[in-house]
């Protein structure tokens, strides 16, 4: 086990475990190399016969990368960690290291659209079952389980319903029938939620989102036991190659010391926000954790410490009502992805989740009104004055069209 980090996860953000760098330099170096020599024949070869712990090429590993790798494994309380090219790397590069043909995984309905499309290849070519399913009961999704079943993947909250998953009840089912509890925490970020705390095994983050945070990178990261990181590093990473570059691996750790500053004003803004969005008439419905409404709310509270800086609503209206509500928005950007300075906003049935077909998209609760924004850090008061133009205007055009 990894000795116990004490300090405030904030703290733990800026110092990681405090080693220092070369020269006294405040700031990691970026070691921009592809490769490392050795100062010998014997030791390259006490290298690769791994008696020797050191550098050898940076697909394998690379000083900078391993700074933030092991950053992120202090933060989510894990033993070790693995950075990787983009969120789907690290998904796809997990997901390859536990499943084999013939086994069986458990998704949560509603995952990114990215991952249910893999999920569809592992299944279509490589005859990886799965079922997708509402994760709220407990003896439901033991009726899943079937003798196959290797894994359970889930995201909490799950984009874009913000429906929240009981993990600490998910980790007694899973812990109970010998299975691996993947939680991808891409919304709620290290600072509002640690899985592991929770029993999952395995946490997994689109770094390209809140932990970059300023919409610059591509990027994932992974965190579990030492011995299922070794494994997929050796395995997934190396033979596949999904790493992460040293320049990014930098920015990331740029990103991390301002995590905590800028988690906590999303989550104010989205809160503010979301009482205004609430009562307003255009608006038929929110889904956000933060408020008391809404049906998830307890269990975040439970297992969150704030809120998140995302919120997703539903329009009066149809789709068109919704894309000419985004047509106008003025300063707010039409964008997926999430976790930026700007505030952002998709229509997530023709955007992250268009590759879901219809059928699927319904169960999982994504109409064709329903929106996502990503609340930057700008004034909330300007975020409100730009979404309130835009949703007047299309009360407006609603009300004329009742007329
Ligand atoms: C964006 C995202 C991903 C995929 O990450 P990339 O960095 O874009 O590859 C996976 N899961 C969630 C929840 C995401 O938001």
């Amino acid at each position: 086990m990894t000795q116990m980090n004490k300090k405030q996860l904030e703290t733990r953000a800026i110092h990681g475990k405090g080693k220092g760098n070369e020269h006294g330099s405040l700031v990691p170096p970026i070691y921009q190399t592809s490769t490392f020599s050795f100062a010998s024949a014997e030791q390259g070869e006490q290298r690769f016969a791994g008696n020797e712990k050191g550098y050898i090429y940076s697909r394998l590993a690379n000083p900078t990368v391993r700074e933030l790798e092991e950053k992120i494994a202090d933060l989510e309380g894990a033993e070790d960690g693995i950075a990787f090219s983009s969120g789907m790397a690290a998904i796809s590069s997990v997901l390859a290291s536990l499943v084999k043909s013939g086994d069986h995984l458990l998704i949560s309905e509603g995952v990114y659209g990215c991952t249910f499309g893999l999920l569809t290849m592992l299944k279509d070519r490589f005859q990886v079952e799965f079922d997708l399913i509402e994760m709220d009961d407990e003896a439901h999704i033991r009726s899943f389980i079937k003798p196959n079943t290797k894994a359970v993947y889930v995201e909490t909250p799950i984009n874009p319903t913000m429906r929240v998953i009981d993990m600490a009840m998910l980790s007694s089912v899973t812990k109970d029938k010998g299975l691996t509890l993947i939680v991808d925490n891409t919304f709620a970020s290290p600072i509002l939620q640690r899985p592991l705390e929770f029993g999952a095994d395995v946490v997994i983050h689109s770094a390209t989102k809140y932990i970059g945070g300023h919409g610059d990178l591509i990027a994932g990261l992974a965190c579990g036991s030492n011995d299922f990181i070794t494994g997929v590093r050796s395995s997934a990473q190396k033979d596949m190659g999904g790493i992460l570059g040293p320049f990014d691996a930098w920015l990331l750790l740029r990103g991390l010391k301002t995590l905590s500053l800028r988690m906590h004003r999303h989550c104010s803004t989205a809160k503010i926000i979301s009482e205004k969005l609430r009562t307003h008439k255009a608006v038929e419905k929110i889904y956000y954790p933060g408020d008391p409404d809404f049906s998830y709310h307890a269990l975040a509270q439970k297992q969150m410490d704030d809120s998140g800086g995302l919120l997703s609503f539903e329009l009066k209206g149809n789709k068109q009502t919704a894309q000419a509500f985004m047509n106008q928005l003025s300063m707010i950007k039409i964008a997926v992805s999430l976790g930026d300075a700007e505030t952002l906003i998709q229509h997530p049935a023709t955007m992250t989740h268009a590759v879901v077909p219809e059928q699927e998209r319904q169960k999982m609760k994504i109409s064709d009104r329903l929106l996502r924004l990503s609340f930057g850090l700008e004034s909330p008061d300007d975020i409100w004055e730009d979404l309130e133009q835009a949703l007047n205007k299309t009360t407006e055009k609603v009300s004329k069209r009742i007329k």
